[in-house]
């Protein structure tokens, strides 16, 4: 694939230059009321997912017949370099984590009974759903570590356990739960996906767990979620009993992408805000751009920032030709991870003491910045993955192409 072919078409072109007007009419003017996070935050998301449904731009993640406006890796790439720039965007457009993810695998795993009672009004955006899979006594970063059982009991589920960080889990209507079916398995095939009507009794949401001094509301939570005796049908079982990590595997790859597309939009939201700053705060009797420091974060930025678009749109094309990209969708979580720190951090250094305050969206992108390199697999896994697939291939006397 040529790097011009990742481009996108005048369609594509005509389709962001919407988003980004979308963008600058109704989510960036609003942010400072959305970030209150109170009734009133809400009522104001409600009417611009109104907004945003009416424009034809919902739900760019799924295919118009899942109930979405797009379904290519590629496009949603694009698209993401506007909706991405605020932390908000993706609520609004009908996109966000984790609902975005669990919107997939329901729609390519689901039952048809599943989807009309699931998918069906969490694309249309009238619910809300978690993913609850880490724990707080077992290494998030090894799964097969899990210790929630699901036994049978008859026509019955029977779910005891205790998770956390179960983002947005406060306010959901349901939850997708990973728990161990048959721990005489091998280890991939011990867990399954079972979904778990958030009412459902025995569910209890023990806390917001507050992450960086922010204790969030709703979407925004990270809950501590026990489980105990929690009975739910068998046949809310997502997939093959035992299929758990396979689905995983499709919802983490796909998600981990999904989350690197927005981080394309946070960074260059916050080069834009270094480059205007640069130019017209002085300092010492010049520009701080023209201090040579400040250039090679403008240039380290820019290059960095360019290498991450790449990489990202190379994976999401990769995946829309139904390959899983596992090193690509791997080395684009570590690395943009950490380009996403380090840009915004330098643009919040540009700007001084004005880069911690609320003056500029900058603070806030910093702190939500840092827990990239640690949800979705932690920059060390993805290190290990990349690393071992290489030198397995070099092993087998393949050597590493790069293509
Ligand atoms: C903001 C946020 C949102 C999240 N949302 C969800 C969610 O919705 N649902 C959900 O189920 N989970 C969620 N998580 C949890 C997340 O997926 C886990 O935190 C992650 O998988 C790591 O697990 P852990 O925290 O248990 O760290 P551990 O697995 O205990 O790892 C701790 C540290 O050990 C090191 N380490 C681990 N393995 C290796 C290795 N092989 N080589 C070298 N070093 C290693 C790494 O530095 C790692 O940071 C979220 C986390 C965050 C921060």
């Amino acid at each position: 694939m040529a790097i011009a072919d990742l481009r996108p078409t005048e369609d594509l072109l005509e389709l962001r230059a919407r988003v980004r007007a979308f963008m600058e009419e109704h989510v960036y003017p609003n942010e400072p009321v959305l970030n209150r996070e109170d009734d009133e935050a809400d009522a104001l998301v409600a009417r611009l997912r109104g907004l945003a449904r009416e424009a034809g731009l919902w739900a760019p993640h799924l295919p118009p017949e899942a109930g979405g406006s797009n379904g290519s890796f590629l496009v949603y790439a694009h698209l993401n370099e506007e909706i991405g720039r605020s932390v908000w965007g993706q609520l609004v457009f009908g996109c966000q984590a984790p609902d975005a993810g669990n919107g997939e695998i329901l729609w390519h795993f689901g039952t048809d009974e599943q989807k009309e009672r699931f998918l069906k009004p969490l694309v249309g955006g009238e619910v809300r759903s978690f993913f609850s899979m880490t724990e707080p006594e077992v290494p998030g970063s090894d799964p097969t570590t899990l210790r929630t059982r699901a036994v049978r009991d008859a026509d019955e589920w029977v779910i005891d356990g205790h998770k956390w960080f179960s983002s947005g889990a406060e306010g959901a209507a349901f939850g997708i739960v990973m728990a161990v079916t048959d721990p005489d398995a091998e280890p991939h095939r011990r867990a399954s996906q079972i979904i778990v009507p958030a009412e459902t009794r025995g569910v209890e949401i023990i806390r917001a767990v507050p992450t960086m001094g922010h204790r969030g509301r709703g979407w925004t939570t990270h809950c501590e979620v026990r489980y105990t005796g929690v009975r739910v049908p068998v046949e809310n079982t997502l997939g093959e009993v035992g299929d758990g990590f396979r689905i995983a595997q499709k919802r983490l790859g796909p998600g981990r992408i999904h989350h690197v597309m927005r981080w394309l939009g946070q960074m260059q939201r916050a080069f834009e805000l270094m480059c205007a700053y640069s130019l017209e705060r002085e300092a010492f009797g010049e520009k701080l751009a023209e201090k040579q420091t400040v250039q090679n974060w403008i240039a380290d930025s820019a290059a960095e920032i360019q290498a991450c678009r790449l990489m990202t749109l190379d994976a999401a094309h990769k995946i829309d030709q139904g390959d899983e990209a596992r090193v690509e969708v791997s080395l684009i979580k570590f690395f943009a991870a950490r380009v996403l720190h380090d840009v915004i951090d330098r643009a919040v250094q540009t700007h001084g003491a004005r880069g911690l305050t609320d003056e500029t969206p900058l603070a806030g992108m910093l702190a939500m910045a840092r827990g990239a390199r640690i949800y979705d697999g932690p920059d060390e896994v993805h290190r290990m993955v990349v690393a071992r697939r290489i030198l397995k291939s070099f092993a087998a006397g393949d050597g590493w192409r790069f293509e």
